[in-house]
């Protein structure tokens, strides 16, 4: 038995190096895919979600056919045809499906103490269990990152649309993998760091790693500029615009991790179309909240994955989704923390975020006042799980002062116009022509957030998704 593991990979990507032991896997949710005879779904008497003008109809019919929304009706308009499955709205609204805009497919969510296998087919399906039909991976640093998403597109897999940005950009000593560094001994560092992030110095290697990316098929490039542990180096605005610039002649939009106002600018001035982190780590000045908003560029805050690490040495209270996609036995292992557990030089970082629930809380809230953009994203992490951290995002933004239909929408129709960079939009509305990707909950989440995690049904690309929970069964 022989193991070697990186411990800690905050914000950044998956947690395994290598592992001779044959990891048990962990229970997970399972899911069958129907397709309705005659390819054709009613969902009838529903109330329907408008992302766009955040109103709900209520008395609706949506007909479905294959993988399209064909028509969205008053109740009675439609004429019915022989074969048609019919699901009932009634007493239920119908949203777009969730779009997660920072997921993670190959990552471990388990406490940072032990040893993980990423098992990235169980977090597709608990995606899909919570209603995320499309997730953006800004970080897979698997060899496997874009044959999966192409088996996932050709339904080889179960799991949403993904789109991955494959391995991040860093500087040598930068995020994550100063990480490594800080964490690893050295004699085994040398080896993890480069299969946690590409190092990339100068403009000449900003250059030939963009098109190394390019190459292989990325949907998008990462780039991170941040400094974890809080000493470490960062990424320069000389070679971010190397990237973001060389990145652009390829098709290729870039996207970056940031921490501070000032990396944010930086990933700014250097030409990045997004990015995949808010300001976390101090509140953002007030004359730098008007340029920030002047960029265009939408902000993903992921407030979720920083409040789990301000949470890390607290017992994990379990939503409804996560006692549906979580084992008890996983939910158990975070508390208590073991005796000898040092955090070592992440130390400093993890009180940062203790200091900073209540800044990051407002400065979401203030960059939604100044007008920029808030897509939604959780950050699969440790203890920040597939499909019910999104969730909890979303309660998070109305706790920073979105209504909850504006929360929906952070998660629907702004990051579907993000991910169709001015082509035609493919999902993020009930309209037809768009996929047939949707989520039926009971109730109405533009009244209460928390009525998403009531799912009735999901629809993926116009299949029904029969969801059966974990099991915990002994
Ligand atoms: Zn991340």
């Amino acid at each position: 038995m022989y193991r070697l593991v990186i411990l800690f990979t905050v914000t950044a990507t998956c947690a395994l190096i290598a592992s001779c032991a044959s990891p048990q896997p962990k229970p997970s949710v399972s899911l069958s895919l129907v397709r309705a005879t005659g390819d054709t779904i009613v969902i009838q008497n529903v109330s329907v979600f408008d992302s766009e003008a955040l109103t709900v109809s209520p008395n609706m019919d949506v007909l479905i056919q294959r993988d399209r929304i064909v028509a969205v009706l008053p109740t009675g308009d439609l004429q019915s045809t022989a074969g048609t499955k019919v699901i009932s709205g009634e007493g239920a609204t119908l949203v777009p499906g969730l779009i997660d805009m920072h997921g993670h497919i190959s990552t471990t969510t388990g406490p940072t103490w032990e040893f993980g296998t990423p098992d990235p087919e169980a977090i597709l399906r608990s995606y899909v269990y919570s209603g995320v039909t499309t997730v953006f991976d800004p970080a897979d640093a698997s060899d496997e990152a874009f044959e999966r998403r192409d088996q996932v597109a050709r339904g080889e897999i179960i799991g949403p649309r993904i789109y991955t940005t494959g391995k991040m950009l860093t500087c040598s000593d930068g995020h994550p993998r100063s990480l490594v560094s800080a964490l690893v001994p050295a004699w085994i560092a040398w080896y993890i760091e480069p299969q946690v992030a590409t190092a990339i110095d100068t403009e000449d290697e900003a250059i030939s790693e963009v098109d190394a990316l390019a190459d292989a098929g990325a949907d998008a490039i990462k780039i991170a500029i941040d400094r974890i542990p809080l000493d470490s180096e960062r990424m320069t605005v000389t070679v971010a615009t190397a990237v973001a610039t060389h990145a652009r002649t390829r098709g290729l939009r870039t996207v970056a991790h940031i921490g501070t106002t000032q990396d944010a600018i930086d990933a700014a001035e250097a030409g990045v179309a997004l990015w995949v982190h808010g300001v976390y780590k101090e509140r953002i000045p007030e004359e730098s909240l008007a340029k920030l908003a002047r960029y265009g560029i939408p902000m993903v805050t992921t407030s979720e994955v920083f409040d789990r690490y301000a949470r890390a040495l607290e017992p994990i209270v379990p939503t409804k989704l996560e006692r549906e996609t979580v084992s008890q036995a996983v939910l158990d292992s975070f508390y208590p923390t073991p005796d000898d557990f040092d955090l070592g030089a992440l130390q400093g970082w993890l009180d940062l975020a203790v200091d900073t629930v209540d800044v990051r809380t407002d400065n979401v809230r203030r960059v939604h006042e100044a007008g920029i953009t808030v897509l939604a994203g959780s950050d699969v992490q440790s203890g920040v799980f597939p499909g019910p951290s999104l969730h909890r995002e979303l309660a998070n933004l109305v706790k920073a002062g979105f209504t909850p239909a504006e929360a929906i929408r952070a998660a629907t129709l702004d990051p579907a116009r993000f991910l169709a960079d001015n082509g035609a939009l493919e999902t993020g509305k009930i309209a037809a022509g768009l996929r047939a990707d949707l989520l039926l909950v009971e109730g109405d989440p533009t009244q209460d957030i928390g009525a998403l995690a009531n799912i009735r049904e999901v629809v993926l690309n116009g299949n029904v998704v029969e969801r059966t929970p974990v099991s915990n069964a002994p």
